[in-house]
């Protein structure tokens, strides 16, 4: 028998009380609270089923397909601009109160006023959310790689000037389909973004396809991967978990230093397509430029198992990881249930949790003033969780949903 939302139960999270987090993956829009998704439920605002957030399979997905349509259902949740600000200071407020220190959270660019409205909103709602709360935030614009690359150079173009009026846009990201296009179709929006409108990027790539995280590799603006330390910009890579496969790949994203944003719970909760689950050790990954790599680690196939997560195997590949909830609402999570994921995928020492910590300030889209600031911070307090040797929660948290 399901319980009714006044009875549900957050779990206690897997890490100490006190350690500084940081949520570098959510689409913000529907980012809803477990109260406030209650009340646009009472109001009819969802077409999906209704015992959604309490039958635990449904919150699960067969492949990006079957997600993209629960998303679709749920767009409404949020529909205005008013709407969008009290979902985000809600989720930043819900974060901050898990230890959250700073976000960066993702919104999709459109042309117009319905923009700048919508900036104008995750402005005010980033302000009241530090005022209430001490969370630092910036926000990520993001295009669908289902529009094509002309949207996406319509979006970096227009954030040259967007950029400049709201000051906490400071990245520029993909999404969608990995297979609907090429990435490199993208090497112009994504010069655009670094270039004119002075934005860290950061695009989903390897989540659902290998080849996608290997174009990436050839189409990251010139000068990016080694930026001077007063620079706001940063490049990143939404996901890029297949590249565990390759480790020829793996050496090539830890060489670069390139930051994966690595949101546990998608991985566990959207099946990876059947292209992808028949690649064998042996097999070969040739990117639209040409270069190859051969696999020869085998897929992990973590699909809701969470010990089969490659958190472990990327980071002992010295690739710098952080961590992000992606969609907190339709998958059940949080970013302070993403980093008790990620202890139980093989993270238990306080310090390599806090390393997530670091490894997102570093890696974020942040002025030097406030990255400074950010970082001092957590450094003072890994040293005071130095003699944490082991969590011992037995338990993890629910998300906000
Ligand atoms: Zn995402």
């Amino acid at each position: 028998m399901s319980l009714p939302p006044s009875q549900t139960v957050a779990k206690k999270p897997l890490f100490p009380l006190g350690i500084p987090l940081a949520e570098m993956h959510v689409h913000i829009s529907l980012a809803l609270v477990q109260r406030l998704y209650f009340q646009r439920l009472a109001e009819g605002r969802i077409t999906s089923d209704k015992d959604f957030t309490r039958d635990k399979g449904q919150r699960y997905y067969p492949d990006l397909t079957a997600f993209h349509n629960t998303y679709e259902a749920a767009r409404g949740l949020t529909a205005t601009p008013e709407e969008l600000r009290i979902v985000t200071q809600g989720y930043l407020e819900y974060i901050a109160a898990e230890g959250c220190v700073y976000a960066e959270i993702s919104n999709s660019y459109r042309a117009g006023d319905a923009f700048t409205a919508q900036m104008e909103a995750l402005e005010q709602a980033i302000d009241e959310a530090r005022a209430t709360s001490g969370i630092e935030a910036r926000i990520m614009v993001t295009t669908l790689r289902n529009a094509g690359y002309e949207q996406a150079e319509e979006a970096a173009t227009a954030l040259v000037k967007a950029a400049q009026k709201h000051r906490y846009i400071t990245g520029f990201g993909l999404v969608g389909d990995e297979s609907v296009d090429s990435l490199l179709t993208y090497r112009r929006a994504l010069d655009i973004a670094w270039n004119d409108a002075g934005l860290g990027i950061s695009p989903h790539v390897g989540e659902q396809l290998v080849q996608n995280a290997v174009d990436f590799l050839d189409i990251i603006p010139a000068g990016a991967l080694d930026v001077k330390e007063g620079d706001m910009r940063r490049i990143r890579g939404g996901h890029g978990i297949l590249i565990h496969t390759s480790s020829e790949l793996m050496d090539e994203y830890a060489q670069k230093g390139i930051c994966l944003e690595l949101p546990i719970s998608a991985h566990k909760r959207i099946g990876i397509p059947a292209q992808t689950r028949g690649l064998r050790i042996g097999d070969t990954v040739t990117g639209q430029s040409g270069k190859s790599y051969t696999l020869d680690q085998p897929l992990r196939l973590y699909y809701n198992r969470i010990e089969d997560h490659p958190l472990t195997q990327l980071h002992a590949r010295g690739i710098k990881l952080c961590l992000g909830s992606d969609n907190p609402l339709l998958m059940n999570t949080s970013i302070g249930k993403e980093y008790s994921l990620a202890i139980l995928a093989g993270f238990p020492r306080a310090a390599d949790v806090i390393e997530f910590t670091l490894n997102a300030l570093r890696s974020a889209n942040l002025d030097q003033v406030t990255r400074k600031r950010l970082i001092t911070r957590v450094e003072a307090q890994k040293q005071a969780f130095a003699p944490v040797a082991q969590a011992s929660v037995p338990e993890i948290p629910d998300g906000p949903a």
